[in-house]
């Protein structure tokens, strides 16, 4: 080997070599993110992220003979945590928007939910109708779609974005927010461990849940839909929801 061919061969291995440790990714692991405070899709259970999103997960890392790595983040950066290649897949109790087509793309739908309002169990309130939302101080989970909604429809109302539902639900506890909007089922969830707090009757809009891959990555995402296809054939994605805690 003469020199120069000796150089190229080590800023080759080099290269290599920052390729392999620098890469949070090895092609051996499937990186889902997320963000686990949103029980029964996904929530600590003894230091261990679980639910419904990551049972689904293990599906699509099994057919695609991966190991499952899951990142939990704040909701309003898993778009981009996306798009910079940190992770493969959002499974995240996600609602398909116009707005992430543009950034993302998205899987087939996968279930359904419903926007829901949380106050004090002291409230006066009774249902959805009976409050007038632009005079509310309202928390919302950042990024969310319930966050876009007020911020569209109610530009007058008082908007607390908070990265956590459980500071969302201590706001409200706290007379620092009056409501909270968000998803039924995890609504559900926290009303049963913060009794202090109730669901409001009546939902204010409906949406569906669909998992979202780097725009583009056409492989994986037809990967994922192959899976939830069959999960949703086989009745699976229902009994998720039932063995953690929905209804
Ligand atoms: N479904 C809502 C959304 O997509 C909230 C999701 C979440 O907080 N994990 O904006």
């Amino acid at each position: 080997m003469n020199l120069k061919k000796g150089k190229k061969f080590i800023l080759l291995l080099l290269g290599a070599l920052f390729m392999v440790v620098g890469c949070s990714q090895n092609s051996n692991q499937l990186v889902m993110v997320t963000e686990a405070g949103f029980a029964p899709y996904e929530y600590y259970e003894n230091g261990e992220i679980v639910g419904v999103d990551v049972e689904i997960a293990k599906e699509i890392a099994k057919e695609l003979g991966k190991e499952l790595v899951i990142k939990d983040t704040a909701f309003d950066v898993i778009i981009n945590e996306l798009n910079s290649g940190k992770a493969d897949f959002a499974a995240a109790g996600m609602s398909i928007t116009e707005d992430r087509k543009e950034k993302v793309d998205f899987t087939i739908e996968y279930t359904t939910s419903n926007q829901v309002i949380v106050v004090s169990k002291d409230s006066p309130y009774q249902s959805i109708s009976d409050i007038d939302l632009k005079e509310q101080r309202i928390a919302v989970q950042l990024g969310s779609v319930a966050d876009t909604y007020v911020t569209k429809n109610y530009p007058q109302a008082t908007l607390n974005r908070q990265k956590k539902f459980l500071v969302a639900a201590e706001d409200v506890k706290n007379n620092k927010s009056d409501c909270i909007i968000m998803d039924a089922l995890p609504a559900e969830q926290l009303v049963s461990k913060n009794p202090e707090l109730k669901i409001l009757d009546g939902v204010l809009f409906s949406d569906s849940y669909g998992m979202a891959v780097k725009k583009g990555n056409k492989e994986l995402l037809d990967s994922i839909n192959k899976v939830l296809k069959r999960l949703m054939e086989e009745g699976k994605i229902e009994e998720y929801i039932l063995q953690f805690g929905g209804e």
